[in-house]
């Protein structure tokens, strides 16, 4: 089988397997607790927390806050700052669901939510952000590149602007796909808010982390125990955590031989696919993470083709692969522009960590061959 769905999720790196062992094994702590047992615990949620501040160059590791994904960390950042700020909330028409569905949901709660479109590449415009922008908004949320297309967005420059607008708007990015292969470094003049998830970097699903810099406030969404000095309540998911904080580690060491790989994998298999079949790119030149091939296939249905792909022995997903399992519209297609025939037509391979040209050529000969017969 040709895995070819990493944007959904990855295999667990054996580094990371390795490191979270002990953790549903013996070292079973609660790390809220004062005895050794929980101490054990509670030293190795600290030592993942460390680990990722350094590896994101974040000042405190305090500014690391564990929660249960990537959904989690992006309606803490959206709803918590909403809620305590301003309220208004501003973010881009191709955000995952975690972002819009949050920002929906604090709509249908009284607070202003609006919302910038992209252009038909999938791209948004730091001057269109700046320009919904004004003293009542509490957080802008942008994030640093689609799971659907790839498509990469200028979150640097769009924070500039927001800031030259409102110095107190918090600024959030969900770099849950960026993150294997796009530099995630906090600095002075970059995001407030940066969310991240394990399962996409060779860790455990189900956990994630958002970076919270210092001095940013946040209504919690989690009430209870006061975990995560009050951000996030509940008993932490210690082996989770420890996977995670393997997984960044791991992420970060490899990332610029990961993007290589992937690159190599994804330009082999676009370029052979061209000269077998007709295949459009849905993002056009707009720059593309390395990993991500988002491509249209006139005349043939998404559906079937994605059927006979996994008789053939390629994984491949429609739509937003990690939303419900059924192939419906993608909001992030309607939002380019691109018609509903155009997007029922389309596909995305998303390549992982193992891969390289080789795998770009192999999967090309399956999808042409399969594509072919279904023509
Ligand atoms: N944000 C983006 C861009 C994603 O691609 C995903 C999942 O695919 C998420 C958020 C949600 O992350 P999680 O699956 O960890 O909840």
């Amino acid at each position: 089988m040709l895995y070819l769905d990493h944007a959904a999720t990855t295999p667990l790196r054996p580094e990371v397997r390795d490191a979270m062992a002990p953790f549903v094994g013996e070292r079973f702590g609660n790390p809220s607790g004062v005895h050794t047992t929980a101490q054990q615990a509670k030293n190795a949620v600290e030592e993942a927390r460390e680990q990722i501040a350094a590896s994101i160059g974040a000042a405190r590791p305090l500014e690391i806050v564990f929660t249960g994904g990537g959904t989690e960390a992006d309606n803490l950042a959206v709803l918590g700052a909403s809620w305590s700020g301003h309220g208004a909330i501003v973010t881009t028409a191709v955000e995952h669901a975690a972002v819009l569905e949050s920002a929906r949901f604090a709509e249908r709660n009284g607070q202003v939510v609006t919302i910038v479109p992209v252009d038909r590449c999938g791209r948004i415009s730091p001057g269109d952000v700046a320009a919904a922008v004004d003293a009542e908004t509490a957080v802008v949320s942008v994030m640093m590149a689609n799971n659907e297309t790839g498509v990469c967005h200028p979150v640097d420059e769009i924070t500039q602007r927001v800031r030259e607008v409102n110095t107190r708007a918090a600024v959030h990015t969900d770099a849950v796909q960026a993150f294997a292969s796009l530099p995630v470094e906090v600095h002075d003049s970059g995001p407030d808010l940066i969310s991240v998830s394990a399962h996409k970097i060779g860790g455990p699903q189900g956990v994630g982390f958002l970076f919270v810099r210092d001095g940013i406030k946040l209504e919690p969404v989690i009430h209870g125990g006061g975990q995560e000095l009050g951000r996030r309540s509940g008993t932490h998911n210690v082996a989770a955590i420890v996977g995670l904080g393997a997984a960044v580690t791991a992420s970060v060491a490899d990332r610029d031989g990961y993007r290589n790989r992937v690159g190599a994998a994804r330009d082999r298999f676009e370029h052979d696919l061209r000269s077998r079949t007709n295949i459009e790119v849905t993002a056009g030149d707009a720059q593309r993470l390395a990993s991500h091939s988002h491509l249209r296939f006139p005349g043939i249905a998404a559906e079937t083709l994605l059927v006979r792909l996994d008789l053939a022995g390629v994984a491949a997903a429609a739509g937003a692969a990690c939303h419900s399992g059924a192939i419906g519209t993608s909001h992030v297609l309607d939002a380019m522009g691109i018609e509903p025939v155009a997007a029922s037509e389309s596909i995305r391979f998303s390549f992982g960590r193992d891969d390289d040209a080789s795998t770009g050529a192999a999967a090309a000969q399956i999808v042409s061959d399969v594509v072919e017969d279904l023509s």
